[in-house]
């Protein structure tokens, strides 16, 4: 039998490429036979391939490094979105040539082309190669809809953007308004890289033979059934950290012995994820929310934003309060003293806390963080969004209590619990989601 070899192309920024490599261990786990090679930048690799596994090397997934784009000589601005930019004009040349290393590498030819989503252009190179192609969509299915309507929504809007109206024309998206929706729809450059990305990317998916998405059915049935009219085929397979749990990350910071310290659900837990920090008045405002609330917290902030916290801050709040650079928030959210998530609503972190079953407080910034906060909020009901969408210190504190001490941060946990109980399943024998990751290990076999 010839070997199946799978090309993996990933996305190099934010959160995208360590769920896709958590599901390709998990593909590798299922099917010892198969052989992946792993396309990412250098920088992207180095992160994703660093962390042991119970000392188990990965010896089916081969990294490659691809170029990044960047121009000789360039020096990062500190926008995020630049880099991204300068990859996306790199590609598919840079794939392409490290596709045809590892083919000259391992004599297999590639067999199937598993790619973040984002990538469209894998649709044409697996046409070429006459192979399957799979997508994955690291973030929910509500971004998802959004990104294969976007001309629905353009045309039915008529470009205006009151930002009032209503998805209600979309299934499932009726509590959806026209300021949730990621810029670059209605709102914003329609003409950069980034937003002429997600417009092909969604008028491409429907030539995948699956889509496969981070999230489980039970999650959003009504955007998950209209969807799978459009796609050939549409596997929810998560959430993955139930599924297959990332290499487990250290606690280096002591911080959930510091945890089990506390009573249960009292702890407001806070990281905006591995982007995003808050402009200074509003990690100040936070600050003096937390401080004012006396709210015990444990707060993930890179070290160059610690100068931005008020002066003494961390003096005054050294017995109630934990401050470190970085958090095994997995682990951190599955803790019974976590009573809040203050989150930026990316979507590892939603549905982190959607399996901790911990409420959140949203502040989202960009991309898909608003649309999962308005879910968040007024769909499944788990959280809010804070007052004006903005941290001021009063609205903080109305936020802190509404969640850790009124009836309605009550019902919210027991709204996360339902969901939560619902993802297990999804996960378990005979579930939803492991019904779908069969389909999808056929499909990378055939
Ligand atoms: N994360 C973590 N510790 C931290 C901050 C973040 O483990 O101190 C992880 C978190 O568990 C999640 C990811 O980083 O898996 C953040 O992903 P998300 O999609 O929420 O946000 P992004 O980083 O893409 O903005």
């Amino acid at each position: 039998m010839t070997t199946r070899h799978i090309a993996v192309l990933a996305f190099p920024f934010g959160t995208h490429a360590a769920p896709l490599f958590t599901l390709v261990r998990r593909l590798a786990a299922a099917a010892p036979d198969l052989r992946f090679s792993f396309f990412g930048t250098a920088k992207s690799n180095a992160t994703i391939f660093s962390k042991p596994e119970g000392g188990r090397s990965f010896d089916d997934i081969k990294s490659y490094n691809v170029w990044d784009g960047l121009p000789e000589g360039y020096v990062f601005s500190g926008n995020m979105l630049e880099l991204a930019e300068f990859f996306l004009k790199a590609t598919p040349d840079n794939f392409n040539k490290g596709i045809a290393e590892a083919v000259a590498d391992t004599g297999a030819r590639i067999s199937c082309l598993l790619t973040d989503a984002f990538l469209w252009f894998a649709g044409d190179l697996a046409k070429e190669m006459d192979i399957p192609w799979i997508p994955f969509w690291t973030a929910g299915v509500c971004s998802l809809s959004v990104h294969m309507y976007t001309d629905v929504i353009r045309s039915t809007t008529g470009m205006a953007e009151n930002t009032n109206q209503t998805l209600e024309f979309i299934p499932g998206m009726s509590a959806i308004h026209v300021a949730d929706l990621p810029g670059g729809v209605l709102s914003g450059n329609l003409e950069s890289p980034f937003a002429r990305m997600l417009h092909s990317m969604g008028l491409h998916l429907p030539r995948a033979t699956a889509v496969v998405i981070n999230s489980f059915e039970e999650l959003d049935p009504t955007i998950i059934n209209d969807l799978k009219t459009k796609l050939q085929k549409l596997l929810n397979v998560g959430p993955s950290n139930l599924s297959l749990p990332p290499p487990s990350n250290s606690d280096d910071s002591g911080c959930l012995p510091w945890l089990d310290k506390h009573k249960n659900a009292s702890v407001a837990y806070i990281s905006f994820g591995t982007i995003t920090t808050p402009p200074p008045n509003e990690l100040a405002a936070l600050a003096q929310a937390l401080e004012a609330s006396g709210v015990p917290f444990l707060w993930s902030l890179k070290d160059n934003s610690r100068h931005l916290l008020p002066e003494g801050f961390l003096e005054r709040t050294s017995t109630t309060g934990k401050l470190v650079s970085w958090a095994p928030q997995l682990q951190v959210l599955a803790r019974a003293s976590v009573g809040v998530f203050v989150t930026h609503c990316g979507w590892n972190s939603v549905l982190e806390s959607i399996t901790g079953g911990v409420p959140m407080i949203c502040r989202p910034f960009f991309g898909d963080q608003t649309l999962n906060s308005r879910v968040v909020q007024d769909i499944w009901q788990i959280g809010v969004r804070v007052d004006g969408g903005v941290f001021t210190k009063g609205g903080t504190i109305n936020a802190l209590d509404l969640l850790l001490l009124n009836e309605k941060g009550k019902k919210m946990r027991e709204n996360i619990g339902v969901l939560k109980g619902n993802a297990i399943k999804a996960v378990g024998f005979n579930g939803s989601s492991t019904e779908n990751f069969k389909t999808l290990l056929e499909l990378v076999t055939i």
